[in-house]
């Protein structure tokens, strides 16, 4: 081995010693409010599957009557029953825009944080006619730039169109996140019981 090859970790452990003193290290001096802030709690992606509905028909077949208050509120029915709202965010606000995302079959990648009932949507997936499934997103075709809601092109401020691709799940979700929920017992175990 040369000399250089074992000179290079020295380096580095140089360097991140010295961040530590002079970057790291700052994050003790931060005011005392601003440290005792709560962590946000972490964030666990999950697959979720069913239907995403408007919460006043989701009620009205309960026998729950909503005055209007809840109208235009969507949340995802999954297969064995459950109701989870769906925050209007980036990619969720697509569900409140666009009803031609309703009343179908979707997956979605969602962030499920404990305690917070909302489904915080980061990928959408639909099914075509023959069950195929499809990454789901809007697309402009002048600048070919994707966006995640009905709105005029970032770029162009022309029209963007919605768009189907042919897609698998991402390998980032392993385990039991591939599971939808919707489809597991108690134990988190597939049911075999859930509709397809
Ligand atoms: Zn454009």
């Amino acid at each position: 081995m040369r000399n250089a090859d074992f000179r290079l970790p020295v380096v580095i452990a140089l360097a991140v010693g010295l961040g530590a003193t002079f970057g790291l290290g700052q994050d003790s001096e931060k005011p005392a409010a601003e440290a005792k802030e709560e962590p946000k709690a972490a964030a666990r992606k999950q697959l979720y599957t069913g239907k995403v509905v408007l919460l006043e028909e989701a009620l009205e077949r309960r026998g729950v009557k909503a005055y209007e208050e809840n109208k235009g509120q969507v949340v995802l029915e999954t297969f064995d029953g459950r109701m989870f709202p769906v925050v209007a965010d980036w990619r969720g606000r697509a569900f409140y825009q666009d009803e031609r995302l309703r009343d179908r079959k979707v997956e979605l990648i969602c962030n499920e944080r404990p305690g917070v009932p909302y489904l915080q949507v980061l990928a959408v997936f639909t099914f075509d006619e023959t069950g195929s499934r499809r990454f789901t997103d809007y697309w402009c075709d002048i600048c070919a730039i994707p966006m995640y809601e009905i709105k005029p092109c970032d770029c162009c401020q022309g029209d963007s169109r919605l768009r189907f691709r042919k897609q698998d799940l991402p390998d980032y979700l392993e385990g039991p996140a591939r599971i939808p929920v919707g489809r597991r017992t108690a134990t988190g175990e597939p049911s075999s019981e859930d509709a397809p």
